[in-house]
């Protein structure tokens, strides 16, 4: 079978270049170059691509929204499978459930369901893709209510490095719908289909909103770690720090705590609220809104305004159930290297969690800490792209791990699931992949 007339570039060819610097969202996009890129439209595109790989001796990589801050799928000297295209879905609102391809983006499959009055816990922003997004885990609207969004997934349509179809659930391939759960850039088959639950529509999605300056970084922290676990679930309390907040006319430096809720009524929701207002430093708030009825649309707009598409990006990450006094000292160190915007630091509370699903997805705590460099000029790299790993690393002993989302593993290993889970996912790889014609995380430890 040969690879795909028109869809198919040689390091060397005319388009190559092009081909792959559409792979990477992050304008920082590494030198590792793919001997091929293969831009796969249906299953046949990616049996030729995997036979190319065996009879060349390439490894593979994959890509499906590209938004992989570290870029996982460009490697040297390999195959990139190029899965964007599989953006179909198919929404089944008696079974309430949708079958959708790795390459349609999380906030348009959000729309679609949102029409037909359901929803799915789709990421925060525009542009990522399920791909990425679901084998990872998926931290989404309503997680803290509905899991990780891969709790979500009941099934996948995938296609393992021999060439074979298969659909894989809790009773078809058990071990590698195990590793399809939070095995993230480690995966070792294509995922063409995920299958997913679907959840009515939740009848109110409000907010509120407060930012603190700097110099309230004690009260602000301390108190948020005092009050993590009381949080009602369906309130998601993210603290973003920056040195400004150009959409609500914040031009200095902000703590700033804008949390969604979903609920049945709007009394409902502003109750689930009320306890972010207990803040000690409510007083010396640059903002103050306990609560506003808003919708997703209007949050996508807004995430954005951290996440803006022409910057070079750097990130890493740790889950932590330290206490504020042992966090404060890696988090002053954060405030007073911040980079301008739009660099951020994200506090998300998100524990106690529930018992989980079986699958590999099997480390988090009650906080997840990430830092997020964003910068314009190729120039300003030495200056800003180490600035996540550096603190991390500072604060590396109060995590129990990180999260694959905003992996960095190229850049310092960390530990991303239980051993028990390493282990299952070992022994999967080499059922399903003897040659281990995927590649393997970009470092583990
Ligand atoms: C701006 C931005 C916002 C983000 N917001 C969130 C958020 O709100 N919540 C959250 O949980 N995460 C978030 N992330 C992290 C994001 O979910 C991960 O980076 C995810 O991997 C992106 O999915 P993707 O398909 O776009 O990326 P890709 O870079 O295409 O995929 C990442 C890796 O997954 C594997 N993979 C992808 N597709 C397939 C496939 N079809 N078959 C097999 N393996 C595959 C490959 O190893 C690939 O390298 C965000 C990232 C960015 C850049």
């Amino acid at each position: 079978m040969a690879l795909p007339e028109g869809r198919h570039f040689v390091r060397g060819d005319d388009g190559y270049e092009d081909a792959r610097r559409s792979t990477v969202w992050n304008q920082r996009v590494p030198d590792r170059y793919p001997a091929v890129i293969v831009q796969a439209l249906d299953d046949d595109d990616i049996v030729a691509a995997l036979a190319y790989a065996k009879a060349n001796d390439l490894q593979v990589g994959i890509r499906s929204g590209g938004h992989s801050w570290a870029a996982n799928h460009l490697r040297d000297g390999g195959l990139l499978l190029d899965m964007h295209g599989f953006d179909q879905a198919r929404i089944d609102k008696d079974k309430m459930v949708a079958v959708a391809g790795p390459g349609k983006g999380g906030s348009i499959l959000a729309a679609e369901l949102d029409a037909e009055g359901l929803f799915f816990p789709a990421g925060h922003c525009k542009g990522v893709c399920i791909g990425g997004y679901l084998l990872q885990g998926g931290y989404g609207w309503n997680s803290r209510v509905l899991g990780p969004a891969c709790e979500s997934v009941i099934g996948l349509d995938v296609i393992t490095a021999d060439g074979e179809k298969r659909y894989i659930d809790a009773d078809n391939h058990p071990d590698l719908y195990y590793a399809a759960r939070g095995a993230g850039p480690g995966f070792f088959a294509v995922v063409t289909a995920f299958h997913l639950k679907l959840y009515a529509k939740p009848a109110i999605c409000g907010m509120s909103f407060y930012a603190y300056p700097f110099e309230c970084a004690d009260e602000v922290f301390t108190w948020a770690r005092e009050i993590s676990a009381d949080v009602d679930r369906r309130v998601e309390l993210q603290i973003v720090a920056t040195r400004s907040v150009p959409d609500v006319g914040i031009d200095g430096p902000a703590i700033v705590l804008a949390s969604p809720v979903f609920a049945d009524d709007e009394k409902e929701a502003e109750k689930a609220l009320a306890l972010l207002g207990t803040c000690p430093a409510i007083d010396k708030a640059l903002a103050k809104v306990p609560y506003a009825p808003t919708d997703l649309p209007t949050w996508y707009t807004a995430v954005m305004g951290n996440y803006l598409e022409d910057h070079r990006y750097s990130a890493d990450n740790m889950w932590t159930s330290a206490s504020a006094a042992d966090l404060m000292p890696g988090i002053h160190r954060i405030l007073q290297t911040l980079p301008p915007h739009p660099a951020h630091f994200l506090w998300l509370n998100w524990g106690p969690s529930p018992a989980r699903a079986d699958m590999a997805y099997s480390v988090e705590a009650e906080i997840y800490l990430a830092l997020y460099g964003g910068w314009m000029d190729e120039g300003d790299d030495e200056k800003y792209a180490d600035w996540p790993r550096a603190n991390m690393a500072e604060m590396a002993h109060l995590a129990t791990g990180i999260q694959l989302a905003d992996e960095n593993l190229g850049q310092r290993p960390a530990k991303f699931a239980t051993d028990e889970a390493m282990a299952r996912l070992d022994k999967a790889r080499a059922a399903y992949d003897p040659d281990g014609r995927f590649y393997p995380w970009m470092g583990r430890v």
